[in-house]
C-alpha cells in the first residue's frame, strides 16, 4: 500500500475509534482531504483510496486543480472567500465552509440565482476570538443565520465551520468543539426555515479525533494525508 494509502486508512480507524469511545460522535463522517500545496498525481492517489472530496483554501489553486482532475469529486472551498472570486467558483463548489458576512452571502446568493441554483455553505465560527482568523463571534451567530437565510434564498446553510486554536495537545480544543455542538444544537431548535444544521466541520490533522469525539461530522486533514507542507 502507498504512503497516502495508509495514511487514509490509519486516519479512518482512529476516526473510528472516536465514533467507538464517545456516545456524541456522528454515524457518518466525511473525511475531507485538504489538498493545498499538494500535486495532482497524490492527489489522484488519494481519490484512488476512496478520498471522494476535496477541500481548497484559495481560489486560484482550487481553479487549477478543478481543470486538472479529470475524475468525478466534489470541491470544498474551506479557506477565507473574497466577494470579487464569488463567480469563479459558484458553478464548481460542492460545499463553501467559509461564510463569515452578509455581503458574501449576497454575493453567493446572486452569483447562484443566475446560474439556477441553490449553494450550500457553513457559518464559519471564531469560537476561540483570535484576531488572526476568520469568523462570525459565537454571540452573532443567531441573527446572522436568521437574517441570511430570510433574505438569501439561494444560499442553503447545512451547519458551521471553526478552526480550533493551535495548540500540540489537541484536548485545548475540545472546549471550542463542545461549544461548536452547543450553537449548532441551539441553532438547530430555532427551527429556521432553509436552515439545516446538520454539518458541524471541525477537526484537522492535529485534532480530528478530538472533534469526532465532540461530534464534527467533516473533518479536515491535509499534512496527515499528504505529508507536512
Ligand atoms: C490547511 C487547512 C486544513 C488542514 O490542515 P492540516 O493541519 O494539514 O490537516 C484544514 N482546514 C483549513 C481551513 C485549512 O486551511
Amino acid at each position: 500500500m502507498s504512503q497516502i494509502c495508509e495514511a487514509i486508512s490509519t486516519i479512518r480507524e482512529n476516526i473510528n475509534k472516536a465514533q467507538e469511545t464517545s456516545s456524541l460522535a456522528e454515524k457518518d463522517i466525511l473525511l475531507l482531504a485538504v489538498t493545498k500545496t499538494v500535486e495532482i498525481p497524490q492527489i489522484e492517489e488519494a481519490m484512488a483510496c476512496g478520498i471522494t472530496s476535496l477541500g481548497e483554501n484559495r481560489v486560484q489553486e482550487l481553479l487549477s486543480k478543478y481543470d486538472q482532475i479529470k475524475a468525478p469529486v466534489e470541491w470544498h472551498l474551506i479557506g477565507h472567500l473574497q466577494t470579487n472570486k464569488v463567480k469563479y467558483i459558484i458553478d464548481k463548489v460542492s460545499l463553501i465552509h467559509s461564510l463569515d458576512s452578509l455581503a458574501l452571502a449576497q454575493e453567493i446568493d446572486k452569483r447562484s440565482r443566475a446560474i439556477n441554483r441553490v449553494t450550500p455553505v457553513l457559518v464559519q465560527i471564531n469560537v476561540a476570538d483570535e484576531d488572526s482568523k476568520f469568523g462570525l463571534a459565537p454571540a452573532d451567530v443567531e441573527d446572522f443565520i436568521k437574517k441570511a437565510a430570510m433574505t438569501y434564498p439561494n444560499i442553503a446553510i447545512k451547519g458551521l465551520m471553526t478552526i480550533g486554536p493551535y495548540a500540540e495537545d489537541p484536548e485545548e480544543a475540545r472546549p471550542v468543539f463542545q461549544e461548536m455542538r452547543n450553537i449548532r444544537n441551539r441553532v438547530r431548535e430555532l427551527e429556521i426555515p432553509q436552515v439545516e444544521m446538520h454539518y458541524l466541520s471541525m477537526g484537522m490533522t492535529n485534532d480530528y479525533q478530538t472533534a469526532v469525539e465532540e461530534g464534527a461530522n467533516i473533518v479536515r486533514v491535509g499534512s496527515g494525508i499528504f505529508g507536512a507542507r
